[in-house]
C-alpha cells in the first residue's frame, strides 16, 4: 500500500519544529528515522496531514559524557550509538542492547529519539532506559521540561510527550565501578522484536546487589519494573525472585505467545541476567 498524501517541511530548529506541530486538527508528526514511521503510514495505520523532518535541525544528534551523566540527542542513530566507544564504556547497557534492534539497515537510519518516542511496548531501548533510571529531555511549547523514565510510558505507544513536544535528548547515570548490568531477550528470529525482553542494572559489592532495576519488555503496554523480583534479587533469592514474577508481570496473550508462554521465559531470562549482574562489570 501506498500512504495517504501528506505534506512535508523540514524543521529549521526544535522552536520551528515546535511551531509547525501546532495544527488546529493535530495531525502533524515529526519524522526522524522513518522506519516506524513511514512503516505506519504506508500501512495506512495513520495518515497525518503534514510530516515535519527533524534531520536538518542542527544540535540534536550526538552523545556527550559529563558530570556522571550520558547525554545522547534523540537523532542520535542507533548505528552511532552502537560503535560509539562512550556508550560501550559508559553506558554499557545500552551497547549490549543495540545488535538486538532490527537489522544493520534498520539501525543505520532508525534514532534513539524516535525508538523512545514511538516507545513500542517490545523494543529494546525504552526497557534500558527504565532500567538505567534515565531522563528524557523534552521541549514544547511552554518551554524545556525534563521527565523521568519510570513518568514517561503511560499507556501502549503512549508517553508523556504532548501533541506539540519534540524529544530532544536522553540522559542516563554514568556507569561507575560499582554498575552491574545484564540483558537478554527471546525473539523467534534475530532483529525481531522480542517476544520478550529484560534489562537490567544494579549496583554489585562483590556478589551483593543492590539498587537493582529489571525492566522487561514485550509483556504489557509499556516496559514494566518488575518491582518485587528486584527486591528479592537483592537479598540474593534468585527462586523467589522468579517467584516473585507471577504478582509482578501479567502478559497478555499476543500474535506471538500466550500469556502463560511469555511469563515463563520471563523467568527464564531472568535466570540469565542475574548471572549477568554477577559477572559484567564496568572497567574502572
Ligand atoms: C523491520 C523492522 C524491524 C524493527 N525491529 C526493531 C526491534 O527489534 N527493536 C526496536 O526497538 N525497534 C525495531 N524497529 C524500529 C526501529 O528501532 C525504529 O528506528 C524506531 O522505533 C523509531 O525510530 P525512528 O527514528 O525511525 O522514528 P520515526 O519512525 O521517524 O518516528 C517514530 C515515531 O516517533 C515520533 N518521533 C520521532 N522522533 C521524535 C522526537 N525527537 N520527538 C518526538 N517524537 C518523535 C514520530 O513522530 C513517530 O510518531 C524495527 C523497524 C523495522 C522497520
Amino acid at each position: 500500500m501506498k500512504p495517504a498524501p501528506f505534506a512535508y517541511a523540514k524543521a529549521k530548529s526544535v522552536e520551528h519544529a515546535i511551531e509547525l506541530l501546532a495544527r488546529p486538527d493535530g495531525e502533524a508528526r515529526l519524522l526522524a528515522g522513518g522506519q516506524s514511521l513511514i512503516a505506519t503510514l504506508n500501512m495506512r495505520l495513520s495518515a497525518p496531514k503534514l510530516l515535519i523532518d527533524l534531520n536538518g535541525v542542527s544540535g540534536l544528534a550526538g552523545i556527550r559524557v559529563d558530570n556522571g551523566t550520558v547525554e545522547i540527542g534523540a537523532l542520535t542513530r542507533h548505528a552511532e550509538a552502537e560503535r560509539s566507544a562512550d556508550i560501550a564504556r559508559h553506558a554499557p547497557l545500552i551497547a549490549l542492547a543495540m545488535p538486538h534492534i532490527g537489522h544493520a539497515a534498520i539501525r543505520n537510519r532508525g534514532t534513539l529519539g524516535g525508538s523512545i518516542a514511538f516507545a513500542d511496548p517490545a523494543a529494546e531501548l525504552p526497557a534500558c532506559l527504565l532500567a538505567l533510571g534515565g531522563e528524557l529531555q523534552i521541549a514544547g511549547p511552554s518551554g524545556k521540561r525534563s521527565v523521568k523514565a519510570d513518568d514517561f510510558f503511560k499507556d501502549l505507544f503512549e508517553t508523556a510527550l504532548g501533541p506539540q513536544d519534540v524529544l530532544t535528548a536522553i540522559r542516563v547515570p554514568a556507569a561507575t565501578v560499582e554498575t552491574r548490568m545484564g540483558f537478554a531477550e527471546f525473539a523467534r528470529r534475530h532483529g525481531d522484536y522480542a517476544m520478550v525482553g529484560l534489562a537490567a542494572s544494579a549496583k554489585g559489592n562483590g556478589e551483593k546487589l543492590s539498587d537493582v532495576r529489571l525492566a522487561y519488555f514485550g509483556v504489557g503496554n509499556t516496559p514494566l519494573r518488575a518491582r518485587k523480583a528486584e527486591a528479592a534479587l537483592a537479598g540474593g533469592d534468585i527462586d523467589a525472585a522468579v517467584k516473585a514474577l507471577a504478582t509482578d508481570l501479567d502478559p497478555p496473550d499476543d500474535v506471538q505467545a500466550t500469556g502463560a508462554t511469555k511469563e515463563h521465559l520471563a523467568g527464564v531470562l531472568l535466570r540469565r541476567v542475574a548471572k549477568q549482574l554477577k559477572l559484567i562489570r564496568v572497567a574502572p
